[in-house]
């Protein structure tokens, strides 16, 4: 966890990344059937006949590359993937296998058919990345053995076996590797209808009774991503228990969300005073990342990976070649009035 100031990012009720209260939680609420894996329905349809083609050529499945923003159910499908081709799943992630022995020894462990997944596959490093091609493209590995002259290089077999990659920055995967992968899949942010029914699945599963108003709310406010939808049941069942009789309704969710200062779009006091920032500190902007980083006391790498994707999804951001710039929408959500932004689009358009 990163924390700077008053500036805390990846503790924060909203953060799309996995944290220590969601685990446990998370795999008690997983789907594990494409049935029961709610939305994406266009990513499901087209699973559903890749399946379907591996199982009755009793083949492996192609290789998988998923990619999206975290939290939206990249490993969920994953694990739905090897248990409906009925395999094995092993998991692991990029930065985790740090040299290719580390790989080399899991590649080794497969069974055949299995399911390799490999979260934040964009952080493979180059050496380890290069032993990934043959084993994706042949079934093989080479291994050196030895050093110095008598080095050899050692072709060891693999079984066929499927890799699921998934990415939060599929523009950050080298080509040689993007390329090998036959099936190459992007999930979408939940809508708040699909967000209300994967809240009351988990609510029936953690038998938090919720009404029909109540899971709609905290759906709005999710930021269209079920982990976040998850954590804020959890959260305001504990405001239902003690101000209301138990039950989740939409005056409790309202109620609950507000004392935690998630606004009625998502937006947490984290991201409005990343907004406040650049309309009070640099006029709206466009100011850069690190200048805007350092002026938070905040990383550039956490504000771009955590903050930015729902604030530019929502349209209150925007990125310019000379730096970020809030948006009219912002200005008006925000209760500035728009004048400065008309000022700002001014600026932009005569430079
Ligand atoms: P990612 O790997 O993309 O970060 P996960 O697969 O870990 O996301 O999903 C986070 C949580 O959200 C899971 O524990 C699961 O309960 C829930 N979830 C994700 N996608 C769905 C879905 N389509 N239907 C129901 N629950 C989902």
């Amino acid at each position: 966890m990163i924390e700077t100031g008053d500036f805390k990012l990846d503790n924060r009720l909203v953060s799309t990344q996995e944290l220590e209260e969601d685990t446990g939680v998370e795999k008690g609420l997983r789907p594990l059937s494409l049935a029961e894996y709610i939305g994406q329905d266009k990513v499901k349809e087209i699973m559903a006949i890749y399946i379907e083609a591996a199982k009755r050529r009793e083949g492996a499945l192609d290789h998988v590359l998923l990619y999206g923003p975290p939290g939206l159910g990249k490993t969920t499908l994953s694990a739905i993937i090897a248990r409906e081709m009925g395999v094995n799943l092993r998991i692991t992630t990029g930065p985790a296998i740090e040299r290719p022995g580390d790989l080399a020894a899991i590649l080794t462990n497969l069974s055949a058919g299995d399911v390799l997944f490999i979260d934040e596959i964009h952080r493979l490093n180059r050496a380890v990345e290069e032993i990934l091609y043959p084993a994706l493209e042949d079934h093989a590995i080479d291994i050196v053995v030895g050093k110095g002259p008598s080095a050899r290089s050692l072709r060891v077999d693999l079984p066929e076996f499927t890799l699921v990659g998934a990415t939060t920055r599929a523009g950050q995967l080298s080509a040689p590797l993007r390329d090998r992968f036959g099936i190459v899949q992007r999930l979408e942010l939940y809508t708040p209808k699909q967000l209300s029914d994967i809240i009351r699945r988990s609510a029936q599963i953690l038998g938090i009774p919720c009404t029909a108003d109540g899971a709609l709310e905290l759906a709005r406010r999710s930021r269209g991503t079920p982990r976040i939808a998850n954590r804020l049941l959890k959260r305001v069942r504990d405001f239902a228990d003690v101000i209301g009789n138990g039950e989740i309704t939409e005056q409790i969710a309202k109620m609950a969300l507000n004392r935690l200062e998630i606004d009625e779009l998502g937006l947490d006091s984290n991201d409005r005073r990343m907004l406040d920032m650049i309309i009070k500190g640099y006029g709206g902007g466009p100011v850069g990342l690190e200048t805007l980083a350092s002026a938070l006391g905040e990383e550039a790498v956490t504000l771009e990976d955590v903050c930015e994707p729902f604030l530019m999804q929502l349209g209150f951001l925007s990125r310019t070649p000379r730096g970020r710039c809030a948006t009219q929408s912002a200005y008006i959500h925000l209760g500035y009035p728009v004048q400065q932004q008309e000022n700002l689009q001014l600026l932009l358009d005569t430079e």
